[in-house]
């Protein structure tokens, strides 16, 4: 279970793209952390189940789930009031809202490019221009921003995904460095292959030995990824800021030997 006891005790934290996944891995570890959270999604459905799961579980003050697209800035001052008068704070934001594509540069529509872009770093962008002045109030807090593995390395067939990644990392680098004075860490989790809906149509299997292009050799499950998230949020990572962690088996670290006998 990623979210140490106690990890997180106190802290609000807004993770968007919430309802399922990478999201609501987040989401999870931050109420198993002693924090409360405010779930956010375009998905209604599937944002409210997991609140109430998460309040049914561990008490009615810890999760909190708000419509929200983030794409719209209208939408994001909405969310973070929403979690401001329902909370009366906000400690961190986990912008991991995030779409995807698998064409080729060459090949890739122009206008999905843009969409993704949309909502992976402009949704981003907002994302954290919107809740500044707030963590700004609690005296400080924590962003930790979801590229990916994609945006560590080029990979083929990431045209407008692998871009936004990369633009994720770098955004969030310019505001470790302009919003340190203000008390706000920034930091990108990079996470390789991880078993959720985003990727399930790709064919991938969770265990050993199934995933040889990483050198662990096998994709990742959610709360892997969201154990680093949790960290990042909390004071055990107090003096980290502008870092990106790779969660990824080893996937961006480099080449798998190939050796005999090993796929
Ligand atoms: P997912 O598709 O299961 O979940 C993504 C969530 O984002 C969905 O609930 C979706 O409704 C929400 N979303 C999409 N557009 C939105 C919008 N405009 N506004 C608000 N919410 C929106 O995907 P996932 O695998 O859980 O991915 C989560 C994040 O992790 C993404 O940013 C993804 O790029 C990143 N990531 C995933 C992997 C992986 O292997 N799964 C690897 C690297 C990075």
């Amino acid at each position: 279970m990623a979210g140490a006891q106690g990890q997180l005790d106190g802290k609000v934290v807004l993770v968007t793209g919430g309802a399922r996944g990478l999201g609501a891995a987040a989401a999870r570890a931050v109420v198993a952390g002693g924090g409360r959270v405010v779930v956010t999604d375009v998905l209604v459905d599937e944002g409210a189940a997991l609140a109430k799961e998460l309040t049914g579980e561990y008490g009615e003050a810890a999760a909190r789930f708000c419509k929200h697209d983030v794409t719209s800035e209208r939408s994001w001052e909405a969310a973070v009031a929403f979690a401001v008068r329902e909370f009366g704070r906000l400690d961190g934001l986990v912008n991991n809202a995030g779409i995807s594509s698998g064409e080729l540069l060459a090949e890739a529509d122009v206008a999905r490019f843009r969409e993704i872009v949309e909502v992976n770093l402009i949704g981003v962008f907002i994302g954290m221009k919107t809740v500044v002045p707030v963590l700004r109030d609690a005296g400080g807090g924590s962003i930790v921003n979801i590229s990916s593995a994609a945006g560590l390395t080029g990979m083929v067939r990431t045209a407008g995904y692998g871009a936004s990644k990369w633009g994720v990392r770098g955004l969030s680098k310019i505001g470790a460095v302009e919003l340190a004075e203000a008390g706000v860490r920034v930091n990108s989790v990079h996470p390789g292959m991880t078993y959720t809906d985003m990727t399930a149509h790709v064919g991938i299997e969770v265990g050993a030995g199934k995933y040889p292009g990483a050198p662990m050799g096998r994709v990742g499950v959610p709360h892997e990824i969201a154990s680093a998230v949790a960290f990042l949020l909390s004071d055990a990572a107090a003096y980290v800021t502008g870092a990106e962690l790779a969660v990824d088996g080893g996937w961006t670290a480099g080449l798998v030997p190939q050796r005999p006998g090993v796929r």
